[in-house]
């Protein structure tokens, strides 16, 4: 035993690894992810100094405190071998769920084990605990599972302790969802409940992403007696790191947390907000979970137990459990450091979700100091995998590239001095300016399908895409639509895109061929619209301090004939080429770069024909817009990706 004397307590148990996709090993919640945390605590001998235990089946009676009787029929029978073949059918009527023959055990024991946990740290027979479980349970709801979460462990954990060990004298519980999706099932279930406070910091994208809706809005305070008890933070964009979540930590969850008092806390301990993380896209560091940790230790009497949701790099779950586990044993946080300051929007968010609680909880009631909310870190566009429009990258190498970026750039940030509040404030006045201004987006590929391209407008998903866009800022209906043929030849290029999967996908020749005939879709939007498009042909985030393609460009276009927006000059859409005025209006479209149709010309990047999803998205666009019958569509998407450039 090392020299400090604290109890925390550990569970592990292999039965948790037989549940697994029976189609799809690389399914991102598979079992190597708790493997690798459990060799990592091995090998770096930290189990040695914990109270290690087996898992444990959770009996019914405790699962039906969260869960109806037909949820609990379900996962206990989805293995049994009369269900057999069936077991895909079913799992297909729910959103992101598979079953085998090992999921009902495996469910069972990660419910009952954090219940084994939270009890004895509840009796303080352990001063705290890590559940190392699988399935995840946050997004399990009362009827349903859900988002690979079959059963929702901590908040059967936390019925239990308040209504079955009443004797334990458990009244008030936090619960803390760091995982970078919001907590749906968990709020849920305890909507009205003044006894249990929950709080979820999660990626929001303004409802665009994972579980998406309005559910994980700031908004959402509970309801009834439990009014005030639901506190969501929604980040407006991806890769929000340590000095994010801290500020969130210092200016929302510790004040609250002071003044609720809690006899315990319960974590649930998502790592996919992890850097590296092939689904989160954020960046908090080991020692930013540390830290986080170690400022949740001065309450309740350190009584916290915490249970593994999701998290998808195998490394960085690893080492962000093994710094957690190292606090919980030592009370202070792993040596490290992040000096970077959190983004604007990191500030906006905090103010919005004060203001709306503050009606709750005194401590929110006074407004963020301009000195405070001036210390920002610029938000720095990097190309990422949410956009068919740029090169194809493992998520590894995305997250690699993603680092270096950001170290580059944040680098010398990070040494900014704060001089009378006003350094590097981000301003959007552009987006005022721009708004005001019309133009024609004329479209020749999916775009020209108005679902499809209402998603780069309003957010949303439509057949065949891989994610979900998030939309522009201003999310007003193009004022028309109309069609036209230019000289341009169509064609078809890449093997594989993020947003679409395997097949090339649609560019337009930049120079003008009086033999070609393209069909396009013109969208009256405006310029500050464009803009968003823009960024999400190109990369994944609209958080722009200053705009890609600004009046400037547009008065220079008319004789230069295209504009390159070399922010985003990685993107495969960056060249915005002039096609002409439409009622007084410029016509703006955006494809490829001349120089590129010497690389599809030479082989470097293979032409390639569409997927049939991207291509229907085409074809459904030429019908819909009475362009062409479905058949001279099809014969006209067909020929345009099969003639030799
Ligand atoms: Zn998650």
């Amino acid at each position: 035993m090392a020299s400090n004397s604290r109890r925390v307590g550990l569970i592990y148990d292999d039965r948790m690894c037989k549940h697994f996709d029976p189609d799809d090993q690389y399914h991102p919640e598979n079992p190597n992810r708790i493997r690798s945390i459990w060799k990592k605590l091995e090998s770096s001998g930290i189990n040695q100094r914990c109270i290690v235990m087996n898992g444990k089946e959770a009996e019914d009676k405790d699962i039906a405190l969260v869960h109806t009787k037909a949820h609990i029929d379900l996962i206990r029978n989805i293995s049994s071998k009369k269900i057999g073949l069936k077991r895909n059918k079913i799992a297909a009527k729910f959103n992101s769920i598979y079953f085998n023959e090992g999921s009902s055990e495996a469910a069972y024991l990660s419910a009952g084990s954090v219940i084994q946990v939270a009890e004895k740290v509840a009796e303080g027979e352990l001063d705290s605990a890590f559940a190392v479980v699988r399935p995840p349970g946050h997004h399990a709801e009362e009827n349903e599972p859900m988002g690979f979460c079959l059963y929702n462990n901590v908040a059967i954990a936390t019925r239990y302790l308040l209504d079955e060990r009443p004797d334990l004298g458990i009244k008030k519980i936090l619960i803390v969802d760091w995982d970078v999706h919001h907590g749906n099932g968990t709020q849920k279930m305890f909507w009205d409940d003044p006894r249990i406070l929950f709080f979820s910091v999660h990626r929001h994208d303004f409802g665009s992403f994972y579980p998406g809706g309005e559910d994980g809005s700031h908004v959402m305070t509970g309801e009834g007696p439990g009014a005030g008890y639901n506190i969501n933070v929604p980040w407006e964009n991806g890769r929000c790191g340590d000095a994010d979540y801290l500020a969130v930590w210092d200016h929302v969850l510790i004040p609250v947390a002071k003044e609720f008092g809690p006899d315990i806390i319960l974590i649930s301990a998502g790592f996919d907000a992890a850097i590296g993380d092939p689904l989160g896209g954020c960046r908090v560091s080991p020692y930013g979970y540390s830290v986080m940790l170690h400022k949740l230790l001065e309450f309740a009497g350190g009584k916290i137990v915490m249970a593994l949701e999701g998290g998808y790099n195998l490394e960085s779950i690893a080492n962000s459990v093994q710094a957690c586990i190292e606090v919980l044993l030592q009370q202070k946080p792993i040596a490290g450091s992040s000096e970077a300051y959190p983004f604007e929007s990191t500030w906006r968010v905090i103010q919005a979700v004060r203001d709306k609680l503050s009606a709750f909880w005194q401590p929110l009631a006074e407004r963020l100091t301009e000195k405070t909310t001036s210390m920002t870190t610029p938000y720095i566009q990097v190309v990422s995998s949410d956009s068919e429009d740029e090169y194809d990258t493992t998520p590894h190498t995305v997250s690699q590239e993603l680092e270096k970026d950001i170290e580059n750039i944040i680098q010398p940030f990070s040494d900014l001095k704060v001089n009378d509040g006003q350094a590097c404030t981000i301003s959007h006045t552009w987006r005022a300016e721009l708004s005001k201004i019309d133009i024609w987006y004329a479209t020749f590929g999916s775009n020209m399908y108005q679902s499809r391209f209402l998603c780069y407008i309003a957010g949303g998903q439509v057949e065949g895409m891989q994610k979900p866009c998030i939309g522009s800022l201003d999310k007003r209906k193009p004022k028309e639509i109309i069609w036209k043929t230019f000289p341009h030849r169509l064609f078809f290029a890449r093997e594989r895109t993020a947003t679409w999967g395997p097949g090339g996908v649609a560019f337009l020749h930049p120079e003008s061929n009086s033999d070609e005939k393209a069909y396009m879709c013109l969208y009256r939007i405006t310029l500050e619209q464009f803009n968003d498009v823009l960024l999400q042909e190109n990369v994944s985030n609209f958080d722009m301090n200053s705009p890609l393609f600004d009046m400037t460009d547009l008065q220079s276009i008319e004789n230069s004939k295209c504009v390159s927006a070399e922010a985003v000059k990685n993107g495969w859409y960056h060249n915005v080429l002039y096609l002409g005025k439409e009622n007084g209006l410029p016509i703006l479209t955006m494809t490829c770069r001349l120089s590129d149709i010497d690389n599809f010309k030479s082989g470097n990047v293979l032409t390639c024909k569409p997927s049939k999803e991207y291509a229907n998205n085409l074809i459904r666009g030429l019908v819909e817009g009475k362009q062409l019958s479905e058949e001279e569509a099809t014969t006209y998407i067909q020929e345009a990706a099969s003639r030799a450039l």
